[in-house]
Order: C-alpha cells, then sequence, then structure tokens
C-alpha cells in the first residue's frame, strides 16, 4: 500500500510572456516606447551581471506611456498560445494544478487572459502602476535566498513542496525560468532557456506548443503515476 508520503501529486507552474503569450509583452513595449537602451541593460541579465528587478526598474525608468496606451496594445497585439486554452483544460480533466509566474506584471496578465476568457488560473508576478505617461514597480516577490530574481519563482516550487506536492512540472521560455528549473523534476524549455538548459546540462524536453507538452506528459502520466 501507499503511504500518503509515496503517492504522486505533481503540480504544474508556467511562465507567462513568451510561454503562454507568443509575444513576450514587455518586450513588445519596452520595444515601443522605452529608451532604446533598454536592449543594453538586457544583455547584463542575460550574463548574470544584475537581478531583474534592477533591470525591469532601469528599462521602465525610461518608458514613457500612459495605462491607456499600454492596455491598447496588449489587447490589440498580444496572443496567446493557440492551444494553451485546450491543455488548461486537459490539466481540469487530470485534476492537475497549473500555477503561473511571471517576471511580468499582473496587471498585463490579467488582462491577456481575460481577453481570452481565461478564469481561475492562480498567477503571481511583479506590480506596475502608471500615473499619467510614468510607470512605477514593485517587487512583492523578491527572495532573500535569491539576489538575481525581482520575483523570485522558486519559492513558490518549494511551498508547493511543503504541501505535498512532490513532482515539481515547469514550463518556460527565458531568463526569469533559469532560478526555478534548478528545482523542477520536468522541465519543459524553449528558444533562450532551452539553449541555456543546454549549456548548463539541466535536462529539459525541448517544446514549441501547449499541444507537445499535451502529448508529451499524456504519454508518459501513467508511467509517471505507476
Ligand atoms: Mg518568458
Ligand atoms: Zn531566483
Amino acid at each position: 500500500m501507499d503511504t500518503p508520503e509515496q503517492k504522486y501529486r505533481p503540480i504544474i507552474f508556467c511562465d507567462f510572456d513568451g510561454t503562454i503569450s507568443v509575444k513576450d509583452s514587455l518586450v513588445h513595449l519596452l520595444d515601443l516606447y522605452a529608451d532604446p537602451n533598454w536592449r543594453d541593460i538586457e544583455v547584463k541579465v542575460k550574463s548574470g551581471e544584475i537581478g531583474t528587478q534592477e533591470s525591469l526598474t532601469e528599462e521602465f525608468n525610461g518608458f514613457r506611456a500612459t495605462w491607456e496606451t499600454v492596455k491598447k496594445h496588449l489587447l490589440e497585439d498580444i496572443e496567446i498560445d493557440p492551444h494553451f486554452t485546450k491543455f488548461l483544460s486537459f490539466c481540469r480533466e487530470i485534476d492537475m494544478e497549473l500555477i503561473i509566474l511571471s517576471g511580468g506584471f499582473t496587471s498585463f496578465i490579467s488582462l491577456i487572459l481575460s481577453k481570452y476568457g481565461i478564469t481561475g488560473v492562480p498567477f503571481y508576478a511583479n506590480e506596475i502602476h502608471f500615473k499619467e505617461d510614468r510607470a512605477t514597480l514593485s517587487f512583492p516577490h523578491t527572495s532573500p535566498d535569491c539576489r538575481m530574481c525581482g520575483h523570485c519563482k522558486t519559492q513558490h516550487l518549494r511551498k508547493a513542496r511543503e504541501n505535498g506536492y512532490n513532482f515539481v512540472i515547469y514550463i518556460g521560455d527565458g531568463t526569469t525560468d533559469r532560478c526555478p528549473i534548478k528545482e523542477s523534476d520536468l522541465v519543459f524549455a524553449k528558444d533562450s532557456l532551452a539553449r541555456y538548459c543546454t549549456r548548463e546540462n539541466i535536462p529539459f524536453v525541448n517544446w514549441s506548443t501547449f499541444q507537445d507538452i499535451k502529448n508529451y506528459l499524456k504519454e508518459n502520466l501513467i508511467q509517471l503515476s505507476a
């Protein structure tokens, strides 16, 4: 007989920008309204020279647009992976919890999700507040254990394990996913995150749409829960 500790309890943590959304909403808006040197700041993040709280704060210091303008772009320009909604239904069918962890902003995510009629998915991200065409940021999820992340996603993984989840699945594409994948049991990575995993010898499954992830989980779930 299985003891409660041995019972297989998986949970999915999923990045938002460039993962659920096809285009990264921050990259898109910074390209439009930030000082053009924002990409130089981003290079420092990729090389590990500065963390994402510092980089985002600097990048949005030179950002000039109102919330009305930002909202318009988010609604008109940002689409989600065409298979995400079906993937979410699949997770709900098999009773698998999915939590969104983002290095972006809560107001952006809730707007984009509501555009697609997606409700009931928990998400954690940074905060952005607009006053006319200036934006100020706040970081409610920093971690004393991590100097790189403005929102350290790893703490949510640890909390899940404390709450009895024993198999952490992580889905991502970029820099803000580097920290949490080190504490995940199964990593789905694409783009720069896939290159990072290869460089760092972190095992991962390559993906391009949520259909690939669904297929992989369907094929391997029975094995995982055996
Ligand atoms: Mg991303
Ligand atoms: Zn971190």
